[in-house]
C-alpha cells in the first residue's frame, strides 16, 4: 500500500495518478466514492498494464493497492438503503471490492458484469470500460461529454467561445467601437470649449471689451456645444440600433444551435435534463450571452478608450492629479478578486435554483388537468412557493454582495476626486489655476469616473455571462447517446424486422429485454402481448432505435439498424402510440405533422382512410378547427384517428402500433379496427394490442415474460398450448364478464 500525499494543484490526487498510470490512454475502469464504513472518498479500480489498481483518495492522501483479480470471481451488483457495492468471492469467502452511493447504480452494475466476464470468459477489461478523460488536464468528464468544460469553459475556454460566437459580427462591433472613437472625441473637447467660455467670456473683463463681441462668442460657444452633443446624440441612436439588430441575430443563431442540439439528444440524453433547465439554457442564457456581445463588450471597448484617453489629458495637465485619480484602483480590483470564488459559486447557484423555479411551474402546467381533477391547488401552491422562496434566498445573498460591493468600489474611485478638487481648491487660492482649469479639469474627473463606475459594475456582468456561456455550451458540447455512423445509410427499406440476441436495460442494472430472438417478414402483422411492464413498450422504441441495444442487433433487411442514418429510418417508420400528442395549431396541420408538403386532398384521404373525416367535418371549423393546447379538445377515439390518419399520410414501410388501453364504445371501436386495417395494409407491422381480440389477424404473436420471450405462435396455437398466453385471455374474459355483469346491475 503506498500513501502519496497532496500538492497543490488543478487536480484532484486521483486524477493526477490516473494521469501518471494512464498517460494519454483512456483509463479503463470505473469510479466509486464510498469506504466500507460509508465515509465519502474518490475512489477508482484501473486496469492499467494487465494489473489491477484501486485507488482511494480520502482527506488529501492517496491509497494505492493492486488488486489480485484472478483470486476472485462471481462479481455480484448488490444494493441497500442509499448505496450499492460490488461482492465477490475472494479465496472462497465474501469480499467487498467497492461501494458507492446510489449515482454510481450504473457504473457499479455494469462494473460488475464487466468484471465477471474478464474472469469467467477470460477477456481482457481492456475495451470493456473505459472513461472519458481529459486528456489535456487529467478531470474526470461524464462520459457523454466531448469536451471538458475544466479546460474549454476556463476563463480563456469561455473567451475563445464568446469570440467565436462573436466573430461574424465584429464589423458591426468595431464600427460601433468606432462611432463611439467620435463621439469620445468629439465630448474630449468640449471641456476645452468649457474652460474657454469660463476664462475668455463668462470670467472675462467686459468693461474693457465689447459687449456685443463677447455675447456674440458666447453664443458661438453654446451653440458649439449644443450641436456638438445632437451629434454625440444621432451617432448614439445608430450605434444603438446596429448593435440591437446584430443581438437579435446572435440570440437567433445561439437558440438555434441550442435547440438543434436538444433535438439530437436521444430520449435518454433529454431525460437528464428538465424542461425547465432547458428552456432555461436557450431563453434566458443565449439572452445573455448576446446582451454581453452587444451591450458590455463594446461599453469595454468604449470605457476603456474613454479612461485611457482622459488619463492621457489628465497627465498633460497635471502628473500628481491623474495618480489620485488611479490610486483607488488596485485596491478595488483585489477586492473583487477576493471574493470571485464565492460570487463565481453563487451565479452558478442561482442559475440552478431559477430553473428548478422553471421545472415546478412546467410541470404543473403540463399537469393541470391532475391539479383541477385532485384539488391539490394548494399542494401545487406550496411546491412552488418553496421554489420561488429558494430562488429569493440565493438570489438576496447576490444582491446583498452586490449591493454593497458596487457602492464599495464607487465610492473607493470616488476618493480621487475629494482630493483633486482639495488640490485645484488650493491652486486656484494661490492663483496658480483659473475658474476655467477648474471647470475642465472637473469635467475631465466626471469623464473618467464613468468608467471607473461602470467598471464597478463589470465583474457582476462578466460572472452571469460565464455562467451563461457554460450552460449554454454544456448543451451544444453533449455527445449524443445515439449518433449517426460515419457512412450512416440511405436507402429504401423493404421491411425486414429481425432481433438477434437482444439484452436492453434503461439504467445497465435491471434488464429490461433480455435474449430476445423474433423476425417478422415484410408485409407480415405481428403482435407482441405480456403483462403491464413486461417490456412490450421497450422492445418498439428499440426498433426505432429511440434507444441502442446494450448487446445484440436488431437488423431491418438484414442490416444492422445503427448502420441506417436515424432519419432515414424514422422517416420509413410510422407509429401510433398510446398517447398521440397534438400539437397546437389545426387539425389539417396536425395530420400533415410528419409529411408537411403533403397535399390537402392527400390530407383528406388519409383522414377519410383513418375513419376521421366525418367526424372532423362536424367541428366547428372542420379542418380548420384549431386544437391543442388552447383549442378544441378532441376525445380519445378521436385523437387516435387523427394518429392514424398521420401515419397513413407518411405511407411507412414499417409500423410501429401501440394501441391505447382506454376503452372505447363499440361502434368508436369498430371505427377504430377499420382504420387501422386500412393502414396496415402492404406494410410490416408490430402492434401491442391491450385488447388481445384485436391481435387475431396477426401472423405471429409473441408473448413476453421475465423480460424474454416466453412463447410464441398463432392465436389458436397459444390457446391451444394453455401456457401465458391463454392466461391472459382467460383473465381479460373474465374481466370483460365482471364489468358487463356490473353495467347490468347498474
Ligand atoms: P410495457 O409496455 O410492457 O407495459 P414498458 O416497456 O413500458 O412495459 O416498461 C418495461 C419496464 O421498463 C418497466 O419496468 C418500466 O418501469 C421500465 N421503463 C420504461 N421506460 C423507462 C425509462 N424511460 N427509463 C427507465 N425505465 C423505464
Amino acid at each position: 500500500m503506498k500513501l502519496i500525499k497532496n500538492k497543490k494543484s488543478n487536480l484532484s490526487l486521483i486524477e493526477k495518478r490516473i494521469k501518471e498510470l494512464c498517460g494519454e490512454n483512456k483509463p479503463n475502469g470505473f469510479f466509486f466514492n464510498l469506504t466500507q464504513d460509508n465515509h465519502i472518498v474518490k475512489g477508482a479500480l484501473l486496469f492499467v498494464n494487465e494489473k489491477f489498481i484501486k485507488l482511494t483518495e480520502k482527506d488529501n492522501d492517496l491509497e494505492e493497492d493492486e488488486v489480485d483479480i484472478t483470486s476472485m470471481k462471481d462479481f455480484e451488483f448488490c444494493t441497500a438503503v442509499g448505496l450499492s457495492y460490488i461482492r465477490c468471492l475472494k479465496n472462497g469467502e465474501l469480499y467487498e471490492l467497492c461501494r458507492a452511493d446510489m449515482r454510481y447504480n450504473s457504473e457499479l452494475s455494469a462494473a460488475a458484469k464487466a468484471l465477471n466476464k474478464v474472469v469467467r470468459e477470460k477477456k481482457s477489461f481492456d475495451n470493456l470500460s473505459q472513461k472519458n478523460v481529459c486528456k489535456k488536464c487529467g478531470k474526470i468528464l461524464k462520459d457523454s461529454a466531448t469536451k471538458c468544460p475544466h479546460c474549454s469553459m476556463g476563463k480563456k475556454g469561455v473567451l475563445k467561445r464568446l469570440y467565436m460566437i462573436s466573430k461574424p459580427h465584429l464589423p458591426i462591433v468595431l464600427l460601433s467601437v468606432f462611432l463611439f472613437f467620435v463621439t469620445t472625441a468629439i465630448q474630449l473637447i468640449t471641456p476645452q470649449i468649457q474652460k474657454s467660455m469660463v476664462d475668455n467670456y463668462i470670467n472675462a473683463d467686459v468693461s474693457s471689451q465689447n459687449i456685443v463681441h463677447v455675447t456674440k462668442g458666447l453664443f458661438i460657444l453654446v451653440l458649439g456645444l449644443a450641436i456638438a452633443n445632437l451629434l454625440v446624440r444621432i451617432i448614439g441612436i445608430f450605434r444603438n440600433n446596429i448593435l440591437a439588430k446584430a443581438g437579435n441575430k446572435i440570440v437567433i443563431k445561439l437558440c438555434s444551435m441550442t435547440f438543434e442540439k436538444v433535438q439530437s439528444m436521444s430520449l435518454s440524453d433529454i431525460s437528464k435534463h428538465t424542461a425547465g433547465d432547458l428552456m432555461s439554457r436557450i431563453s434566458n442564457d443565449t439572452a445573455q450571452i448576446s446582451r454581453f456581445i452587444t451591450n458590455i463588450l463594446p461599453s469595454l471597448v468604449e470605457q476603456s478608450l474613454t479612461f485611457v484617453s482622459v488619463i492621457g489629458v489628465l497627465l498633460f495637465y497635471s502628473p500628481k492629479m491623474t495618480l489620485f485619480v488611479v490610486a483607488p484602483i488596485p485596491f478595488v480590483l483585489l477586492l473583487h478578486r477576493a471574493i470571485h470564488r464565492y460570487t463565481h459559486s453563487l451565479y452558478h447557484k442561482q442559475w440552478f435554483v431559477n430553473s428548478e423555479a422553471n421545472t415546478v411551474l412546467h410541470d404543473i402546467f403540463k399537469g393541470i388537468r391532475v391539479v383541477k381533477v385532485f384539488g391539490t391547488e394548494k399542494q401545487e401552491i406550496e411546491k412552488y412557493d418553496k421554489a420561488i422562496k429558494n430562488t429569493a434566498i440565493v438570489s438576496e445573498k447576490n444582491e446583498i454582495i452586490w449591493n454593497v460591493l458596487t457602492p464599495v468600489s464607487t465610492f473607493a474611485f470616488g476618493i480621487g476626486s475629494y482630493i483633486i478638487t482639495y488640490f485645484v481648491g488650493n491652486k486656484i487660492l494661490e492663483g496658480t489655476m483659473s475658474f476655467g482649469d477648474m471647470t475642465m479639469i472637473s469635467s475631465y474627473v466626471a469623464f473618467i469616473y464613468g468608467p471607473l463606475r461602470w467598471a464597478s459594475r463589470l465583474p457582476r456582468m462578466i460572472m452571469r455571462t460565464f455562467t451563461s456561456v457554460t450552460k449554454v455550451f454544456e448543451v451544444i458540447d453533449e455527445t449524443p447517446q445515439i449518433a449517426d455512423s460515419e457512412n450512416a445509410m440511405n436507402k429504401e427499406i423493404k421491411g425486414k424486422i429481425e432481433f438477434k440476441n437482444v439484452d436492453f436495460s434503461y439504467d445497465n442494472m435491471n434488464d429490461v429485454l433480455k435474449d430476445i430472438n423474433l423476425t417478422v417478414s415484410p408485409g407480415e402483422m405481428v403482435g407482441i402481448v405480456g403483462k403491464s411492464g413486461a417490456g412490450k413498450s421497450t422492445l418498439l422504441n428499440l426498433v426505432m432505435r429511440l434507444y441502442d441495444v446494450n448487446s445484440g442487433t436488431i437488423l431491418i433487411d438484414g442490416q444492422d439498424i445503427r448502420d441506417y442514418s436515424q432519419e432515414c429510418l424514422r422517416s420509413q417508420i410510422g407509429a401510433v402510440l398510446q398517447e398521440t400528442f397534438l400539437f397546437s395549431g389545426t387539425i389539417f396541420a396536425n395530420i400533415a405533422y410528419a409529411n408537411p408538403s403533403a397535399s390537402r386532398e392527400e390530407i383528406i384521404k388519409a383522414a377519410k382512410l383513418a375513419n376521421a373525416h366525418s367526424f372532423i367535418m362536424k367541428l366547428p371549423d372542420g379542418y380548420n378547427t384549431f386544437i391543442g393546447e388552447s383549442g378544441y379538445t378532441l376525445s380519445g377515439g378521436e385523437r387516435q384517428r387523427i394518429a392514424i390518419a398521420r401515419a397513413i399520410l407518411v405511407n411507412p414501410k414499417i409500423l410501429i402500433l401501440d394501441e391505447a388501453t382506454a376503452s372505447l364504445d363499440t361502434e368508436t371501436e369498430k371505427l377504430i379496427q377499420d382504420a387501422l386495417k386500412n393502414l396496415i395494409k402492404n406494410r410490416t407491422t408490430i402492434a401491442i394490442a391491450h385488447r388481445l381480440s384485436t391481435l387475431r389477424n396477426a401472423t405471429k404473436l409473441y408473448v413476453i415474460d421475465k423480460n424474454t420471450i416466453a412463447e410464441s405462435g398463432t392465436h389458436e396455437q397459444l390457446i391451444q398450448k394453455g401456457g401465458i398466453y391463454s392466461g391472459l385471455i382467460n383473465a381479460q374474459r373474465e374481466m370483460h364478464k365482471i364489468s358487463k355483469e356490473s353495467d347490468n346491475h347498474e
